[in-house]
């Protein structure tokens, strides 16, 4: 089945996809965007990410592309028509095409993008089972971070960094010393005490929807954790590291810098942790 992709209103194969020039997304990276995991062909949070998506267009004044209803039902037929039973559809909406000025142009429509792909989940078992490797890296980014905005330049460069030294994630710190997220996920630890620590939601973070459900799963078990920041020294001298996200879900880290992290395999709190986001994914299916 051939790839096809959502284009302001058609629907084109991928390879012929295309915007204009003087789209302010490429010019300005002036856009928001999503990506929705797709599992059993059911997207996972569709609510979640559609409440965030309204949330980031209304924080830059930034004109929905259409209805929430219908933008549903353009989901689905992207999903449809691209055959996923598990993958990602990835959105895209920005301030339209106009002629390249730096203030927002007027009474001009917003662009929406959407693209669908497969994803192997074999291949995501594996490597939760095995764990995986993170780095720490300075956060360069700018202070609203809260935006799902295309303008990843800093999470590009992390990311680049991370595939660099062999690892899949970097963790982003700020200038106290204090891990704010990954590059494209959000930093959780399990301390020496047993306590589940995550950050709280402000400007600092994305307010990752895979992070809220988590809490939510957990506060439905009577599992406590703590709201709040932690440091690189906490992080390196914690019982368990494991990050959270869409595409990764619940995914268990072993290694941090060159710090082995508890016996270099995945934690039992991680794990377990893993399988009740999955029970509540398969819930949504
Ligand atoms: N932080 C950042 C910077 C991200 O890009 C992402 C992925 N969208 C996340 C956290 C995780 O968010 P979610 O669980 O909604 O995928």
């Amino acid at each position: 089945m051939s790839r096809i992709a959502y284009v302001n209103g058609q629907y084109v194969p991928h390879r012929d996809a295309s915007v204009h020039i003087e789209d302010r997304g490429y010019q300005f990276a002036d856009g928001v965007y999503e990506v929705v995991t797709v599992t059993g062909g059911r997207m996972i949070d569709e609510e979640g990410h559609l409440d965030r998506l309204w949330r980031s267009l209304n924080e830059l004044r930034m004109a929905p592309p259409m209805k929430r209803a219908p933008l549903k039902m353009v989901m689905r037929e992207v999903i449809r028509q691209n055959g996923i039973r598990d993958g990602i559809i990835y959105l895209q909406v920005t301030r339209g095409v106009a002629p390249r000025d730096h203030p927002f142009p007027k009474n001009t429509p917003s662009s929406l993008v959407m693209t669908a792909k497969r994803l192997s989940m074999a291949k995501a078992a594996k490597t939760a089972e095995q764990g995986v490797s993170v780095i720490t890296v300075p956060d360069i980014r700018w202070t609203r971070r809260d935006i799902k905005s295309v303008s990843l330049l800093p999470n590009v460069l992390a990311k680049q960094e991370a595939k660099d030294r062999g690892a899949y994630e970097a963790f982003q710190v700020d200038d106290d010393g204090m891990v704010t997220e990954g590059s494209s996920t959000n930093a959780w630890i399990v301390t020496k005490e047993g306590r589940i620590v995550t950050r709280p939601t402000s400007n600092s973070i994305l307010a990752g929807i895979t992070r809220a459900s988590l809490i939510r799963e957990l506060e439905k078990n009577d599992i406590e954790i703590e709201l709040r920041s932690f440091s690189v020294e906490e992080l390196l001298d914690a019982k368990e590291v494991f990050l959270t996200s869409s595409t990764s879900y619940v995914l268990p880290v072993v290694k941090v810098d060159d710090q082995v992290i508890g016996n270099g395999h995945p934690g039992i709190v991680s794990q377990k942790l893993r399988s009740i986001y999955e029970n509540f994914m398969a819930g949504e299916v």
